[in-house]
């Protein structure tokens, strides 16, 4: 089977994009890979994300994410992706558990965080070393722990652990931040947190677990040891790109090049998220990029297939078998499933009037905008869809649908 779309990874340019693909009639597969909701399930707290006015932790958002883009036709799909053929089309996907072959392909596979590459770091990673404050957080209760970087993730995540642990270092090599204001400003207050500038972490040391820290100061040259039980590192990223083997052009420090659209040097491949270059690196950004790429891809499949509307089956096609539908909608609640699985190429052809009749009322695809709502009335009037006036037209050219199968 060829898939129309296949979006690789599950973070929230991920699933942004396949919640606009879902609801493009594209069903997703999305392949989630490793880490379900990506960096986004590492952050504890999400204030800046809009529409919640609290803050939301990163795996709950990653579940809402996840149900909404399920509850569009999004298969997901818990596999990782080890290599791809972008050389032949449909392209190939390769996963450990199959081969796939796809129309088109968005890459969101984001960023993992970068080593310090230090003596110990890899001997003590899950041993004390860790790049994950919500995961591992907890097991520091009243302990010292060392958080190294300046930026968003170090200085949130230093006031995170400032919960379970006694005192928290922020070892950062220069000597301002660079979070935003507002973050700098809680965690210059929180008396827990004691700043160590200008400063390098250069080795690790301990026996069975992390037990204390070489560090250096970048100015002065001058060595000394910080005494933790546990080291939480946060100095930036590294993108996720190597299992594309240089099908794909990327930049210099391994980013996606795309244009402002989402497209990479392959047509048909798209890009979204932290993956790609000059990304913002937030969730709001991977979101949008998410969408972009998604409403691109079904452009790029759509044209591919020579048809504004792509030769693509719909599983629910309604309209009024029955001349009182107004009737069905109204008091039944139900809808009518007139046609299913029937080409929309061949639906056109069928029945151009009604068909004409669903267009000029905004039902692009003929009835799906109010499918995913149980309560049809409900979903027609949160798409706007006038159902009086569409009936009223609708009427007018009933004997065409009727008999239809
Ligand atoms: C600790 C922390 C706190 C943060 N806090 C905030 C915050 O408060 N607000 C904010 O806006 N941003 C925050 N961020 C940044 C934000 O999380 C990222 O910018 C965002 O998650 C990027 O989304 P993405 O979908 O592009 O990539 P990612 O979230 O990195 O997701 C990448 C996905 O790709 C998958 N993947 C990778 N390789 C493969 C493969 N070979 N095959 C299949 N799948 C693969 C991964 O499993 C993952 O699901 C934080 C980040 C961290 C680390």
């Amino acid at each position: 089977m060829v898939e129309d779309l296949i979006i690789i990874g599950s973070g929230p340019a991920g699933f942004a994009a396949s919640i606009y693909a879902g609801r493009a009639q594209l069903s997703p597969l999305l392949i989630t890979g490793s880490a379900l909701g990506g960096q986004m399930a590492l952050a504890n707290e999400i204030e800046n994300y809009p529409g919640f006015l609290e803050a939301i932790n990163g795996q709950e958002l990653t579940q809402l994410m996840q149900r909404q883009a399920e509850r569009f036709g999004t298969r997901v799909e818990m596999d990782e992706v080890t290599g791809v053929d972008f050389s032949v089309h449909p392209f190939k996907v390769k996963t450990y558990a199959q081969e796939h072959e796809a129309k088109a392909v968005i890459i969101s596979t984001g960023a993992s965080s970068r080593k310090l590459g230090v003596p110990g770091e890899e001997e003590f990673t899950g041993r004390g070393v860790s790049y994950c404050a919500t995961c591992d957080g907890f097991f520091y209760q009243n302990r010292t722990v060392i958080v190294v970087g300046g930026g968003d993730s170090a200085v949130e995540e230093a006031m995170f652990l400032t919960k379970y642990a006694s005192k928290v270092y922020l070892v950062h090599r220069r000597n301002r931040l660079r979070a935003e204001k507002v973050t700098q400003e809680r965690a210059f207050r929180n008396e827990k947190i004691e700043w160590v500038w200008d400063s390098v972490v250069t080795e690790i040391l301990g026996d069975q677990g992390v037990a204390q820290a070489r560090i250096r100061n970048v100015k002065t040259d001058e060595e000394f040891f910080l005494k933790a039980d546990g080291i939480f590192i946060y100095i930036g990223n590294v993108p996720n790109t190597q299992f594309l083997n240089g099908q794909v052009e990327l930049n210099e420090r391994g980013y996606i090049v795309t244009d402002r659209k989402c497209h990479t040097s392959v047509p048909g491949v798209f890009a979204a998220g932290d993956v790609q270059e000059w990304s913002l690196q937030q969730i709001a950004t991977a979101v949008g990029s998410g969408a972009m790429a998604a409403m691109e891809a079904d452009k790029f499949i759509a044209e591919l297939e020579g048809t504004t509307y792509p030769e693509r089956t719909y599983s629910h096609v309604y309209w009024g078998k029955s001349p009182d539908l107004t009737k069905s909608l109204k008091e039944d609640n139900k809808v009518m499933v007139i046609t299913k699985d029937m080409p929309i190429g061949q639906i056109v052809q069928k029945y151009p009037k009604t068909v004409e009749v669903f267009l000029r009322h905004g039902l692009m695809c003929f009835g799906c905008a109010i499918a995913q709502y149980e309560d049809v009335e409900q979903g027609a009037i949160a798409h706007g869809i006038d159902i009086e006036a569409l009936m009223k037209d609708l009427n007018a050219v009933v004997p065409e649908a009727a008999g239809s199968e």
